[in-house]
């Protein structure tokens, strides 16, 4: 192990803990603070604090794209559009203009039941 590997930190202050054996039932005690350590290895000490860091603004991000879908999805209306596969008189569509303005635009159908049409006007 390099020297780097085997230095501790207290969790409570963040001090350099002296003296480590890298024993894990042994303990170090802070001169700082005096709290107890486990004497383990420093990468179970320094991945407890991180991860909870990053992961929230991660989060926000996620749910922020889940919004955006969502109302993605409220722009589909329901058409009275027969399904020609399970029969359903509704189908939810969405318009999407593919090509030039004077050529219309394509319409999707879409049911519950998964089946999918496209239509150009
Ligand atoms: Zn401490
Ligand atoms: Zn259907």
């Amino acid at each position: 192990m390099s020297a780097i590997g085997s230095l501790l930190f207290c969790t409570d202050c963040g001090n350099l803990l002296q003296n480590s054996s890298a024993d894990p039932t042994n303990f170090l005690f802070c001169d700082v603070c005096g709290a107890r350590n486990k004497d383990a290895a420093p990468g179970t000490v320094i991945s407890e604090s991180k991860p909870s860091a990053f992961p929230s603004s991660l989060r926000a991000k996620r749910s922020a794209v889940q919004t955006l879908t969502a109302e993605d999805r409220k722009t589909e209306a329901i058409a009275q559009h027969t399904c020609a596969k399970c029969g359903r008189k509704e189908m939810y569509f969405s318009a999407v203009q593919l090509r030039s303005a004077d050529e219309g635009s394509t319409i999707f159908y879409r049911c519950v039941c998964g089946y999918k049409e496209t239509t150009n006007n």
